[in-house]
């Protein structure tokens, strides 16, 4: 590498580093691009590595085109696609919604279609490790990938994704949900217990149905909502939220739902005013004042999610036929006791409403109760951060503080760094940052802020690899 330009980096290949490191290639051909993923797979992410038919994309296929300006991308994609792919992908009433491995293998062909751009030289590069350190040298860090490498670069941005929630529930039969090697000696005559009854909690069920588990199911979450379910949906514009509304969690209740009751009135659906919020909910975000923003994350977040994040209607009806069959049951519970005995754990459940604790033995316990904090995550690459006082929570601790451009703040609140983040480490920031459609555009942006920041430096003397 000497007397080459030094790479920027970006840590982390799902769909969110995957799609800020394609922008960058194109925009920046004078400069490589060092795309890092330690999992082994690129261009996939938590999202898109699963190989089960029956996890759907939870956002119709017309609505996940991995570039803002082309909004028909991945369905045309869908179109050319032969016909053992489109098996992979359900028609329904409320539109077209595609297996998430289908999503994966669209993701990898944009990255292959990325890596292949002639050029004088290979300027996007994948680095199968774990990032575990930047080091502040100069303008740019040195990078420590787990195998001991370290290597100069310009520049970083930090797409690690979704946090997990370290260590819960403390049992040995506790199971990650996106880790299914566990469950492959299961018995059908004990339960399993699913903490969480999200979009995960649906997933969870799914996979193991396919997997050929037939024993009960229990899930359990504080209030025991599940996901609604995607309907056909018309275009609804978003309503005017008055400035005094903005600033009050409760008056912007009180709007969306008059909103809702003026939609349902004219034929339409709650869900196409839900939608039409996404413009303009990461600005609704960050009007709310920090004490309305957490009285959100406590009292309204587990009923804003059902609506929002919604379930594609064929998972729905897996769900439901499992319900009315017997096979899964769903408490409004807490679990507030887990003791591990030979073979199996017993649970203790605090139902709502019922004075007696309930107490089960079930043989796993899956955790699908939600993404981690910052604050607490095990993640060795953001603590290291942190400790240097590279990085800082958001107010919330749900993810990383940053500049309005993305660049993290620093412990002293300084955006001076050449170190960006975008995706779910985002959510605390702007609340709407998760999905396809929230982050596709964020990723194209990025990539001019970094590319223009980087033009506008002096040159940085090349290094060499370490
Ligand atoms: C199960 C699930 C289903 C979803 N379904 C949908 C859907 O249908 N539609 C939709 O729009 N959105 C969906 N989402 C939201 C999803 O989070 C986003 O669409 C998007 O995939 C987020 O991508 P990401 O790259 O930011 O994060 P992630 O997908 O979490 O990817 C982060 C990547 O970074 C890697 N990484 C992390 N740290 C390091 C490190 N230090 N060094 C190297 N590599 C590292 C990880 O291995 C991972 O591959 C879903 C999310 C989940 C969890």
């Amino acid at each position: 590498m000497r007397n080459a330009l030094p790479p920027i980096a970006v840590i982390g290949a799902g769909f969110s580093g995957t799609m800020a490191a394609i922008h960058l290639s194109r925009l920046m051909p004078e400069r490589p691009v060092l795309l890092c993923e330690k999992s082994g797979a690129f261009a996939r992410g938590l999202a898109y590595a699963t190989g089960c038919s029956d996890h759907l994309l939870n956002v119709r296929a017309t609505n996940m085109s991995a570039f803002p300006d082309l909004p028909d991308h991945f369905s045309r994609w869908l179109e050319s696609c032969p016909l053992d792919s489109v098996a992979l992908t359900r028609s329904t009433p409320a539109g077209l919604f595609a297996a998430r491995g289908l999503y994966g293998r669209y993701l990898t062909e944009l990255l292959l279609a990325a890596l292949a751009e002639p050029g004088p030289a290979p300027h996007l590069m994948l680095e199968h490790d774990e990032v575990v350190d930047l080091a502040p040298e100069e303008e740019g860090f040195y990078l420590t990938l787990a195998a001991g490498r370290r290597r100069y670069v310009a520049g970083a941005i930090l797409a690690c994704g979704n946090l997990r929630a370290p260590g819960n529930p403390r049992s040995r039969y506790a199971v990650d949900p996106w880790n299914a090697e566990p469950l492959d000696d299961l018995r059908p005559d004990l339960p399993l217990l699913i903490v969480g009854t999200g979009l995960t909690m649906v997933d969870a069920v799914a996979a193991l149905r396919q997997r050929g588990f037939a024993g009960p199911i229990l899930a359990v979450s504080r209030r025991g909502l599940l996901p609604q379910v995607h309907a056909p949906t018309a275009p609804w514009t978003a309503p005017d939220v008055p400035a005094a509304a903005r600033r009050s969690l409760v008056a912007l209740l009180r709007c969306v739902r008059a909103e809702v009751r003026r939609a349902e009135a004219a034929g339409a659906d709650w869900r196409s005013v839900i939608d039409s919020l996404r413009g303009a909910s990461i600005e609704l975000w960050r009007g709310l004042p920090l004490g309305e923003q957490h009285r959100f994350l406590r009292h309204l977040r587990a009923f804003w999610d059902v609506h929002r994040h919604r379930m594609a209607p064929p998972a729905a009806e897996i769900i439901a036929r499992e319900r009315i069959g017997g096979g899964l049951t769903v408490l409004r519970a807490r679990v507030t006791g887990i003791e591990d005995r030979a073979g199996y754990a017993l649970v203790t459940l605090r139902e709502r409403g019922v004075a007696a604790p309930r107490v089960i033995e079930v043989q796993r316990i899956i955790d699908a109760s939600g993404v981690g904090r910052v604050a607490d995550t095990d993640d060795l690459l953001l603590r290291r951060l942190m400790a240097r006082g590279l990085i800082r929570p958001d107010a919330l601790g749900l993810g990383l503080a940053v500049s309005d451009n993305l660049a993290v703040l620093d412990q002293r609140g300084e955006s001076g760094r050449r170190l960006w983040t975008l995706g779910p480490l985002l959510r605390g920031t702007m609340w709407e940052c998760t999905a396809v459609p929230d982050i596709r555009g964020q990723a194209a942006e990025l990539a001019r802020t970094v590319v223009s920041r980087l033009r506008d430096a002096s040159p940085c003397a090349a290094r060499e690899t370490a």
